[in-house]
């Protein structure tokens, strides 16, 4: 096995473990990210210095590396084309152009047959009038590009909630109104497609979100294995119909008869898989560097139940705490300044762990 170098562009913590995963697998690892000192490059072979769009230092990158791979999904698509004429690029840009645009996104996840939610594209007030009247006055106003962790979003919950302004208050942009989903639970699953086609998907997750950001994902996900299978099989047509290559992240929402109903797709490693590292013998990290670098994939299968639980802004205070429990996997990201609403690390605590030591 020849030692291949492998291009991660973002350098936040999702970078971080992908380098951390690679280094074990005799991968090298470059990151092009802006910020100096950046959470990835703190652990990677080396940084390229760069803004994400920098063509100078996308061609370096290209020139440098024996495939390039991301850790978000905003990388500007027409960085990815750039890059894919000179290397190879896992996932494949179209991936991004899916991810990036919630209107294309439910497009495309209805042409693979995967439910989601009602929906109208909104480019003035008088359509989102319009199609809130269709939803019975209630739904959810998303911009259709760069949100996350629930900003950029206002939800209508009954007719008495006035939609006045609401256009210009998002920002005048292109947005999308989804009908609202009286959802029981809110679950992801995290799957990975080899080179060859080969699929491998782990067991989905249960997540709860605090002020729009992910808090804790549980395994097991209280979900019928029905609802699993369902889980499962949506990834699976999401990835071949992409002809994709690396770890993809799906969302749904999980109705209270167990159908499921997808709400976004992010093609990267995904906050909702952390807990892979502690429960499983190949994380999402390994796994996806195996897929980009042609590797066979590693086994999913969980050996433990586990909660995973992120550390944002002060909760990083607990970490000592955390670090005094039994079976417990901390992982902090090397970010300097604890800010309100940042990731600063994450635990998974193993529950119910078969223990068969002897002695
Ligand atoms: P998103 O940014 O699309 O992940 O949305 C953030 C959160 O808002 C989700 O995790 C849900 O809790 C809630 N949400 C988003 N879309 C809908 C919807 N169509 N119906 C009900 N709740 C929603």
């Amino acid at each position: 096995m020849s030692m291949q170098t492998i291009g991660i562009i973002g350098g936040g913590q999702l970078g971080r473990m992908l380098a951390m995963a690679a280094a074990r697998l005799n991968l090298r690892t470059i990151i092009l990210e802006p910020q100096a000192d950046c959470p990835a490059a703190q652990v990677a072979n080396e940084q390229i210095t760069a803004a994400y769009d920098d063509i100078k230092a996308l061609a370096e990158l290209a020139e440098r590396c024996d495939v390039v791979t991301y850790e978000f999904e905003n990388v500007p698509v027409s960085a990815a084309q750039t890059l894919e004429r000179g290397v190879p690029v896992y996932p494949p840009s179209k991936a991004l152009e899916v991810a990036q645009d919630r209107l294309v996104e439910k497009r495309f996840l209805n042409s693979c047959g995967i439910a989601t939610a009602r929906f109208h594209a909104i480019d003035s007030q008088q359509d989102l009038e319009a199609a809130l009247a269709d939803f019975g006055g209630k739904g959810v106003l998303k911009t259709r590009r760069l949100g996350y962790d629930g900003k950029g979003q206002r939800v209508f919950r009954s007719a008495s909630d006035s939609p006045a302004g609401a256009y210009e208050a998002l920002g005048s942009v292109p947005l999308i109104l989804e009908s609202f989903v009286p959802f029981e639970r809110e679950i992801s699953i995290i799957a990975a497609r080899a080179k060859d086609g080969t699929i491998e998907s782990y067991d989905p997750a249960e997540n709860v979100h605090r002020n729009g950001i992910l808090d804790t994902s549980t395994l097991p996900a209280n979900i019928s294995s029905a609802t699993a299978k369902t889980a499962r099989e949506a990834a699976e047509k999401l990835l071949a119909a992409l002809d994709y290559v690396g770890v993809i992240g799906m969302e749904f929402f999980a109705m209270a008869d167990g159908t499921l109903i997808a709400n976004e797709i992010a093609p990267r490693v995904h906050n909702s898989g952390h807990w892979t590292e502690a429960a499983c013998v190949v994380s999402q990290f390994e796994q996806h560097m195996r897929a980009v670098a042609g590797f066979a994939l590693g086994n999913p299968d969980r050996h433990s139940d586990c909660v995973m639980t992120n550390l944002i802004g002060d909760d990083i205070l607990a970490v000592p705490e955390w670090l005094g429990k039994k079976d417990v996997l901390v992982h902090l990201y090397g970010k300097a300044e604890a800010r309100p609403g940042r990731k600063m690390g994450h635990v998974t605590e193993l529950k119910g762990r078969k223990t068969s030591s002897q002695g």
